[in-house]
């Protein structure tokens, strides 16, 4: 796996704070691609290829990732935060917390909860939703927080505890959801970079998917794709049981068949069944109950064909997840077989196919 992968996780960025994401994109984008484009909402995309006759093809990560956002200060000196993307309050009890500042100074913190001795004997209280927590960094008083530097509307994300586990396979990190897409598309773009591809390749990443699929409906306006796929991790059932359509690490890329948001195009769902079919990539069926920026971009103009490329990945929009290398070798093997085969010709075979 290229550098990139974790450098990329590393950075903070919560929806609508991408700016040193996109940074650290753009540097990574630059090498590689004809031309750069960014919209006014903040994604940003590298083209090669560009004056290509062919399928215009946008492969898309999001930068964003979930975190939160300081909302006020209680009396004690305590920490108010508003959830940005979908997080439960509960996974989130005692957890390292930072603070940053616009220009990455960080405040850490701990997330407040009552240890056992203050619980026994006493009626269970019903779990804190994400905004009802309370972030504590050691101030003594509201004025204490202002002094740290703490100020209304920055942001809040994990404190990132980057691991490979024993078996050498899997990797522990914040924001593989979705720093890998992102990866994952300057990665593709670098594989074909002044080679002879049949389409116009874009790839880089949106903003604000965590807030509601936003950045995607203005970066995929911005480039006019025939064809768009996200690259995005979705999250896996398989240490709870869960069954064959709910995701497992090392079963190979997910082909995310439906979400209350986007039936997969039947067309596309056929292409990449074949490719990956005759390639020997291994693949398995997604149903979630969440959307990708897919779900955005097919609504984009006349209509867009897209499809979601999943990676398996467990414990999302928590403190931290877990994917599998293999997943990751599966995920990059199709999108790069898929992109030599997206010519005219097949464009038009996966329009018919509906
Ligand atoms: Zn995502």
């Amino acid at each position: 796996m290229k550098k990139l992968y974790r450098e990329l996780l590393e950075i903070p960025g919560a929806p609508s704070f991408e700016s040193h994401v996109k940074k650290h994109l753009r540097g990574a984008l630059e090498p590689i691609a004809e031309e750069i484009l960014e919209d006014r909402l903040g994604s940003i995309f590298g083209g090669i290829n560009i004056n290509s006759k062919g399928p215009r093809v946008v492969i898309a990560g999001h930068m964003d990732e979930v975190g939160a956002m300081v909302t006020g200060i209680t009396e004690e000196g305590l920490v108010k935060m508003k959830a940005l993307g979908g997080m439960k309050g509960d996974v989130f009890l005692s957890q390292h917390m930072i603070i940053y500042t616009d220009d990455l100074e960080e405040i850490p913190g701990v997330t407040a909860s009552k240890p056992p001795h203050l619980t026994r004997g006493k009626k269970e209280e019903k779990p804190l939703t994400f905004d009802e927590l309370r972030l504590d960094i050691g101030a003594e008083s509201k004025e204490h927080a202002e002094e740290l530097g703490v100020k209304i509307g920055q942001q809040i994300i994990p404190r990132n505890h980057y691991t490979v586990t024993a078996d050498g396979k899997k990797i522990i990190s914040k924001a593989w959801d979705d720093r890998f897409g992102c990866a994952m598309a300057v990665d593709i773009l670098e594989e074909f970079a002044g080679k002879d591809i049949p389409c116009a390749l874009y790839g880089g990443g949106t903003v604000q998917e965590e807030a509601g699929l936003r950045g995607a409906k203005t970066a995929t306006y911005m480039l006019d794709p025939d064809i768009f796929i996200a690259v995005d991790c979705s999250p896996c059932q398989d240490s709870f049981g869960g069954d064959e359509i709910s995701g497992k690490l090392n079963e190979g890329f997910l082909v995310r068949f439906h979400d209350p948001n986007q039936i997969m195009h039947r067309g596309m769902k056929k292409h990449i069944e074949e490719v990956a079919e005759k390639h020997g990539i291994q693949f398995q069926y997604y149903h979630s109950k969440g959307g990708t920026d897919a779900a955005r971009a097919q609504l984009s103009r006349s209509g867009v064909l897209v499809a979601t490329v999943g990676m398996p990945a467990r414990y999302i929009h928590s403190t931290t997840s877990m994917i599998h290398q293999n997943d990751y070798e599966a995920v990059r093997a199709v999108l790069k077989e898929l992109v030599k085969t997206f010519d005219k010709e097949t464009l038009e075979t996966i329009k018919k196919n509906v």
